[in-house]
């Protein structure tokens, strides 16, 4: 019977529904490796694929925008759907676009959406020699050593953001220049930018979108403001992050030279990125050159929208999968990029992620790929295909970030009152428990009670993200502020401060935005995608005014970094390991690491926060050594006999025994 009903519906789509879709599967497919642009001083070879042209012109100019045309040529049809002009002399310094017509109308002229430079705006592909983007001593560019993902601390950070404030002390602000800055101070006198970032001691710099976006007027860089989420070429940097926007080379030089000054400072660069959608629909480049393919349809053949923002691409369509793959890939190889994070990778299929990771697991073994395990929508590709957080078992060395965790520590980031258990709210031990095991499997976790998942989708620890907080939604302090607004500051401090004790106590990898670290504040705006730097830039001033936060954080990054405890590579290890104390009070997590656990030097570390609001007592034996007190590093050598330990509010205490 079901197949039957199957067979009509089947029936049914051919004779109704052929009519207005196209099948994207018929497609020839190009496998060459030279879309786009390839240069030499004596010929450029200028290479595009559109299989549904019938025609197609490339259009040379003197300049990014305005200028004079200085050539069109026809293209020359060549195989699987490519169209290909020679152009036999220097064409270094000139600027290009393409157009096609496709039964008689010409589409729009557009940029190549393989060009690696633009003029300002990106309206227009530059020929570059990327042989002169190299900034000095860049062949001997090695990035700094890392072994384990689950070493990795990452530091999520805005280009301009970091620097635009007066009390930056930096010079380059809001440019890629500006993080290349040393010396640079705080109107205290402490360090800012690149000299705070080694010396907070994080490993990874994870840059939100640095590829060229549109929304920003590149010509006029102060009068707006935005994260960078629309993207328009994706295998550029930005051009108001550059000191010449018009100037094809300048924006890639002084991104190879942020990549170069921070592998040499001992940090890595992970790029934001958002294949998921374009900032254009039907005018994007891509669209212009092949209509409707790289974009999945709806089933009454318009554009789908599971990104919330007009479009969604087509990764499991082998021309897109390809432009993703080769992208990475350009940015691993040219840039030295040492890792991605992938913007709504739910919207991506499973294949292309693994595709994408074994290829550039291949570049560099070490390599760190973690994205957003979720849409912000609805999509047509079945979910056991995307790569959503519940299939995270189904990736290869790809991570997700734990939602779970983020909002157990401070409440749902949809709900702005709602607290978590760092801000008092009874019920999350378990949640928290889970993002303490990195989202694998662990007999003394009730899955049953945790907020989202109810079940372990991390394969191994390094498939987890553990965060708090990031640039979506409220930052960490102004959430407290607007949740626990009975609470006094100070006790709000040490929310923030049990909060990211839990993050950077948990097993997996841990995550934080810019500026948690002396309690940035975006006066409370939500989303300040587009809010002026009034409201986004780093206030360096905080660095001085809660300094005691900072150290403290500090602290913590180099208790994770000293301690292999806290960063197991296997599941099995985690269970085996971890133990949680049972029978405890509500509001109270404790546990231990026993035995040595992955080498380490300690031989049982015992971990215990105390989420409520009041003093807590806990019964324990043996004699201990305090590494956090009450949410303070402890200096002191001696061990201590604590048969009864006392928990102050809102606070992280870490035990050892050698
Ligand atoms: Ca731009």
């Amino acid at each position: 019977m079901k197949r039957f009903i199957m067979l009509i519906s089947f029936l049914a789509h051919l004779f109704h529904g052929k009519a207005q879709r196209t099948d994207y599967s018929k497609y020839p497919v190009y496998k060459g490796n030279d879309l786009g642009l390839t240069y030499t001083p004596k010929w450029s070879l200028f290479k595009i694929w559109a299989p549904t042209a019938t025609t197609a012109e490339i259009i040379n100019y003197s300049d990014g925008t305005g200028g004079k045309e200085i050539n069109r040529a026809q293209m020359k049809k060549e195989e699987n759907g490519a169209w290909s002009v020679l152009a036999k002399t220097d064409m270094k310094g000139t600027f290009y676009t393409f157009r096609v017509n496709i039964n008689g109308k010409w589409l729009e002229e557009v940029p190549d959406p393989y060009a690696k430079a633009t003029g300002v705006n990106g309206k227009r592909a530059a020929v570059v020699d990327l042989k002169e983007t190299n900034p000095l001593g860049w062949e001997k560019d090695t990035s700094p050593g890392f072994s384990n993902k689950t070493d990795a601390i990452i530091y999520e950070l805005h280009v301009r953001d970091a620097s635009i404030s007066a009390t930056s002390g930096i010079k380059h602000k809001g440019k890629f220049l500006g993080l290349t800055e040393t010396g640079t101070k705080n109107p205290a006198g402490l360090a800012t930018g690149l000299d705070h970032l080694k010396e907070l001691g994080i490993t990874h710099v994870h840059l939100l979108p640095v590829y060229d976006y549109n929304s920003v007027d590149e010509t006029q860089p102060d009068t707006k403001y935005n994260w960078g989420y629309d993207p328009l070429n994706y295998n550029v940097p930005e051009g108001s992050y550059s000191t010449n926007p018009y100037d094809g080379l300048t924006r890639i030089k002084e991104f190879k030279q942020l990549v170069k000054t921070f592998h040499e400072n001992g940090l890595r660069v992970v790029m934001d990125v958002v294949y998921n959608h374009t900032a254009l629909t039907a005018t994007s480049n891509f669209n212009q050159l092949v209509l409707g393919y790289y974009y999945r349809q709806t089933k009454d053949g318009k554009f789908s929208d599971a990104t919330a923002c007009g479009n969604e691409t087509a990764s499991e369509r082998p021309m897109f999968r390809k432009f993703m793959l080769e992208s990475m890939k350009y940015w691993v190889e040219e840039y030295h990029i040492d890792g991605f994070r992938v913007d709504l990778m739910g919207v991506h299929d499973i294949e292309t992620m693994n595709l994408v990771s074994k290829e550039l697991h291949k570049i560099k073994p070490d390599i760190l790929i973690y994205g957003e395990g979720w849409t912000a929508g609805a999509s047509p590709l079945p979910d056991s295909m995307r790569a959503l957080k519940a299939n995270a078992h189904k990736l290869d060395r790809i991570a997700v970030f734990s939602d779970d965790i983020r909002d157990g520590i401070k409440g749902s980031v949809f709900e702005h009152e709602d607290k978590g258990f760092a801000s008092g709210k009874p019920t999350m031990e378990e949640t928290i428990k889970f993002g303490i095991v990195a989202s694998c499997k662990h007999p003394q976790v009730d899955y049953s009670k945790v907020n989202y998942s109810k079940a372990a989708y991390a394969k191994v620890p390094s498939q987890t993200v553990s965060y708090a907080e990031c640039h979506d939604n409220h930052v960490l302090w102004d959430k407290l502020a607007i949740s626990a607004k009975e609470a006094t500051e100070a006790e709000r401090i040490e929310m923030h401060k049990l909060a990211l004790s839990i993050v950077l106590t948990s097993q997996g990898i841990s995550f934080l935005h810019a500026g948690t670290e002396f309690l940035r504040s975006k006066k409370g705006v939500e989303n300040s995608y587009e809010s002026p730097d009034s409201i986004n830039a780093i206030d360096w001033g905080l660095k001085s005014g809660n300094k005691e936060v900072f150290e403290f954080i500090k602290a913590l990054i180099k208790l994770r970094k000293d301690h292999p405890a806290f960063r197991m590579m296997e599941a099995d290890k985690i269970k085996k390991f971890i133990s949680f104390d049972n029978e405890m009070p509500a509001g109270i997590i404790s546990y231990s690491i026993n035995g040595l656990a992955n080498k380490d030097k300690w031989k049982t570390i015992r971990v215990i926060f105390n989420g409520t609001g009041k003093v807590q007592k806990l019964s324990t034996s043996g004699t201990w050594n305090y590494a956090i007190r009450n949410n303070k590093f402890s200096a002191d050598e001696n061990e201590y006999s604590v048969p009864v330990l006392e928990l102050a509010p809102y606070s992280c205490t870490v035990l050892y025994q050698r």
